[in-house]
């Protein structure tokens, strides 16, 4: 067997993907043809409407390309079932939003601990993974606390420890800093990008170019088209900032 058969098959691979609603058709993402390897982290920038969202929602396979083929940790998500592409999701994909989505009346803990629900963990099990989880991002002192009980920064970091607690090889995170100010949205960049370093895809949609700036792969969208795909845009700033040094994870020696 060669070795190309061996390696694992890279965790997103769209081929001429296009996606289009309603009619007459508006054409939201049009023959997007992308690459993305295990362990890369990607900015994903455009203006708005120009299908960002569209083409997160495709990869986290929410939604479906309208034709062209999406591939997901090998798979053909076209050719799968709702059950199939449930299960995908719960065990290789986690999402963060920029409205964060935590249930507001339950701790943290139990926000995180929710997304371990699918795997039939006992509570107790569910519950210790939680606590890992927002020990990691830096809320091991704020879990009994409710949401509304919490800042902006802190609320995203619990979603990102919820999208997380089932240790998904991608992170999707459309405009998670679009809610906060600069300092606690280069605090989300931060741990996403702690995140990348041990070893997690994570693809971070943003309108932000400084935040962009953070990110070693950009790709740029206009009118549902990549127009730009460029590498190591960001080590230019990401060299001249020593920010992810702040950041501690629980569990990582340092
Ligand atoms: P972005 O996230 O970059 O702002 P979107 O992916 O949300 O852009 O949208 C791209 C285009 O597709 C826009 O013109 C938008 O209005 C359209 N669109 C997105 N989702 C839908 C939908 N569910 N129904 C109809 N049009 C949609
Ligand atoms: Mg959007």
């Amino acid at each position: 067997m060669s070795a190309t058969v061996l390696a694992s098959p890279p965790i997103v691979r769209l081929a001429g993907v296009s996606r289009s609603y309603g009619s007459p058709a508006t054409v939201a993402l049009s023959e997007v043809d992308l690459l993305i390897e295990r362990a890369e982290m990607v900015a994903v920038v455009g203006p708005s409407g120009s299908g960002k969202s569209t083409l997160l929602n495709l990869v986290g396979t929410l939604d479906l390309a309208s034709t062209g083929e999406v591939h997901i940790a090998g798979h053909d998500v076209g050719t799968m079932t709702d059950a199939e592409l449930s299960a995908l999701r719960a065990h290789t994909i986690g999402f963060v939003f920029q409205q964060y989505h935590l249930a507001d009346g339950v701790p943290a803990l139990d926000n995180v601990a929710e997304g371990l629900l699918y795997t039939g963990m006992p509570p107790k099990e569910r519950r210790a993974r939680a606590e890992h989880a927002l020990e990691r991002v830096g809320l091991g002192a704020r879990m009994r606390h409710r949401p509304r009980e919490l800042s902006g920064g802190e609320r995203q970091r619990v979603a990102i420890a919820r999208a997380v607690v089932g240790e998904p090889a991608l992170i999707l995170a459309d405009e998670p800093t679009g809610a906060l100010d600069t300092k606690s949205g280069e605090g989300v960049i931060e741990i996403l990008q702690e995140l990348n370093a041990a070893g997690t895809t994570v693809v971070v949609i943003t309108h932000d170019l400084g935040v962009a700036d953070l990110v070693p792969r950009r790709v740029s969208l206009r009118d549902g088209r990549v127009v730009d795909d460029a590498r190591d845009a960001g080590m230019r700033r990401a060299r001249s900032v020593d920010a992810p040094t702040t950041l501690k994870l629980a569990g990582v020696p340092s």
